[in-house]
């Protein structure tokens, strides 16, 4: 397509098949001339990104689990050794308990509530940390988000928690990073069908009612998505740290539904 991207090389973390996020920025970033490392967590999911991987050249695949202190090392000495720099992350990374994200919010457990938060928040500043000192020719780093965040949505319940988290986490390491040439942002798609997005109780029914009522009357699209994060990691993105970009048509304007949905 083009060559925003020519002459970067980035990690894309969170890809598990071809509905995922992460794939439709990797794609997008590919198609802009960017060289791209992949990370899957565990074999089985390795053995699904390798051949997606291959389709945009790459066959740089590394194994995290971001709970594990020593696969986020090995993953990024490898980077350090095989690149010697790095120019972008996707953190495109998040997890909950399933049984959780229905039912009632107050009913969350320690143990899920911890579990949630160190995967999908805390993840992004272990893997900022590492990526710092592979950036010292500036950098640029994206995580994923969602409304849920600061608006209460069906069911997000925990993962609501955890995305304010997230979003603050982007604001503090954008400032940590600003002066080290290393732009930090999210972005917050409306709903997508993905093995995540489907964990969610009533998905389906929340896609739906975006789709019906945003201004664009349509969901977010991997391509958009892609797009708007090829924009954020290429030069013509410079000057936009610490922001929280949204992807989904509209939605989060509303006050309400449109007149032909109540
Ligand atoms: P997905 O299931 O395709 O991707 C989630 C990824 O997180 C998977 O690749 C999984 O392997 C990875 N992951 C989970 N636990 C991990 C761990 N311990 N270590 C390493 N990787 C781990 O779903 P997705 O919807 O593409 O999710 C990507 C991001 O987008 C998430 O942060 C999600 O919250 C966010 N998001 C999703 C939606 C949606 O509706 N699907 C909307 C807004 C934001």
């Amino acid at each position: 397509m083009g060559d925003l991207l020519k002459g970067k090389r980035g990690l894309v973390m969170g890809v598990a098949n071809e509905r995922s996020i992460a794939w439709g920025i990797a794609k997008a970033a590919a198609a802009e001339g960017a060289e791209l490392a992949f990370s899957y967590q565990g074999e089985a999911f390795g053995k699904r990104v390798e051949p997606l991987a291959q389709s945009v050249g790459s066959d740089f695949l590394v194994d995290v689990d971001v709970t594990d202190d020593a696969s986020l090392d090995a993953a990024f000495a490898s980077i350090g050794e095989r690149w010697g720099k790095l120019d972008f992350v996707i953190h495109a990374v998040a997890f909950s308990n399933k049984n959780e994200l229905t039912g009632r919010f107050m009913n969350t457990s320690r143990a899920n509530f911890k579990h949630s938060l160190e995967i999908s928040c805390y993840s992004l500043i272990e893997v900022a940390r590492r990526a710092h000192p592979l950036m010292a020719e500036g950098g640029s780093i994206i995580t994923l988000t969602y409304g849920g965040s600061n608006r209460v949505t069906p069911f997000y319940n925990v993962m609501g928690v955890a995305k304010a988290a997230l979003e603050s986490s982007v604001r503090y390491l954008a400032n940590d990073l600003g002066p080290d040439g290393i732009r930090v942002n999210a972005i917050s798609p409306g709903p997508m069908k993905t093995l995540a997005g489907a964990a969610i109780g009533g998905a389906r029914k929340t896609f739906r009612h975006t789709e019906a009522n945003a201004p664009m009357r349509a969901n977010a699209t991997l391509e958009a998505i892609g797009g708007t994060a090829v924009w954020m990691l290429s030069d013509w993105g410079a000057c936009t740290t610490g922001e929280i970009v949204t992807v989904d048509g509209g939605y989060h304007v509303l006050g309400m539904p449109q007149s032909e949905n109540l």
